[in-house]
């Protein structure tokens, strides 16, 4: 597990983004800073799903619009994240959650070569 951390490379296929995102307080605290939602004044109902707010963690999902996370963009054939510099937690750790690799589309391509 150590080596696929190590020498893990994110392809950008964008495919974790069509997840589920839970996010904490502290990241829609720090996302609510994000320049590019400043612009447009935080608002929770903009960025987090209705009625996924899970009381028993105090977590939220970020709002999904057309299959993916609201802040999923496109960069030629790359996938971008317009928070990259503010992204939730679970972005920063993907597909690397407690002691387990998650599926992921740069995992299998390096796990094949
Ligand atoms: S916040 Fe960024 S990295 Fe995280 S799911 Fe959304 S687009 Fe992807």
């Amino acid at each position: 597990m150590d080596a696929l951390r190590e020498n893990f490379r994110c392809i950008r296929c964008g495919n974790s983004c069509r997840l589920i995102v839970k996010v904490s307080a502290s990241d829609l605290k720090r996302i609510s800073q994000a320049p590019h939602v400043k612009r447009t004044k935080f608002k929770m109902a903009d960025y987090a799903e209705p009625d996924a707010f899970d009381p028993a963690t105090g977590n939220h999902a970020l709002r999904h619009v057309n299959g993916g996370c609201i802040f999923l963009g496109q960069g030629g054939t790359e996938a971008t994240c317009k928070i990259y510099e503010d992204r939730p937690e679970i972005c920063r750790l993907y597909p690397f959650i407690g002691d387990s690799a998650l599926p992921c589309s740069a995992l299998k391509t390096w796990q094949k070569s």
